[in-house]
């Protein structure tokens, strides 16, 4: 019996998964829990130490040095690695990549799937991610699978990218989101793929708030709340 509610939020990045998350959260009085921040922490654990994300022999051992938390503060969800906020450090299109390549070792995702699954047992969840809906709450309370055209995708990081002041190219933000695409969409352990009970939400005639409201009413609808 599902005490809580979860709702997974699945799709290939840029699709505005997080901040519809976020804001669906903000809305329901949910906890919001973005999982792309916990593999991009061991993505900066691994490279700190050094490490290749396709190493299979390493990585499995540096996971056992990775004491990982997670802190909900007023703003946001904020990572803590052995110790030291690294929620900034993490937002780069380097770690991102490497995320998307340790990601899929399958010692990486089993030592983050009790992380995932135990927040849910406690809490009103909003989990985004690429394989909530389909492996790590395959029975929550309510699916959607979030996309958009490549083209419009990689427009908003790419603006999202300036808007922190990073430097990026449109051209180079398209063609590294497409690499991630591929390889999160092809891997052999959780990739990335519609759950068959989800909702297919295209956002890319959507502008942001449209995409929050479509999400936080069809939320609603499914829970009768
Ligand atoms: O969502 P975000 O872009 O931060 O995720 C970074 C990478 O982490 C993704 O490209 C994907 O490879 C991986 N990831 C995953 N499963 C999740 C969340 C993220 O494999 N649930």
């Amino acid at each position: 019996m599902d005490q809580f509610y979860s709702i997974a939020i699945d799709g290939p990045s840029g699709a505005g998964k997080s901040t519809i998350a976020k804001a669906a959260a903000k809305e329901l009085g949910f906890v919001y829990l973005d999982t792309g921040a916990i593999y991009r922490t061991v993505a900066w654990h691994i490279t700190m130490m050094g490490i290749g994300p396709k190493d299979t022999d390493h990585v499995p051992m540096l996971l056992d040095d990775a004491n990982i938390k997670i802190d909900f503060q007023p703003d946001g969800q904020h990572m803590i690695l052995n110790g030291k906020d690294i929620t900034q450090e993490i937002r780069t299109p380097e770690i991102a990549s490497v995320a998307s390549q340790a990601a899929a070792q399958p010692s990486v995702r089993e030592f983050l799937l009790d992380m995932q699954r135990d927040l849910a047992k406690t809490h009103n969840i909003i989990m985004d991610g690429r394989d909530i809906g389909t492996v790590v709450l395959p029975n929550a309370s309510v699916k959607i699978y979030l996309t958009a055209t490549p083209e419009a995708r990689a427009m908003r990081r790419y603006q999202e990218y300036l808007e922190k002041g990073q430097k990026a190219s449109y051209e180079e933000v398209l063609a590294d989101q497409k690499k991630r695409d591929y390889d999160d969409s092809h891997r052999k352990i959780a990739p990335l793929k519609q759950a068959k009970d989800a909702v297919l939400v295209d956002t890319t005639e959507m502008d942001l708030q449209e995409s929050i409201n479509y999400c936080v009413a069809l939320i609603r609808e499914k829970l009768g709340l």
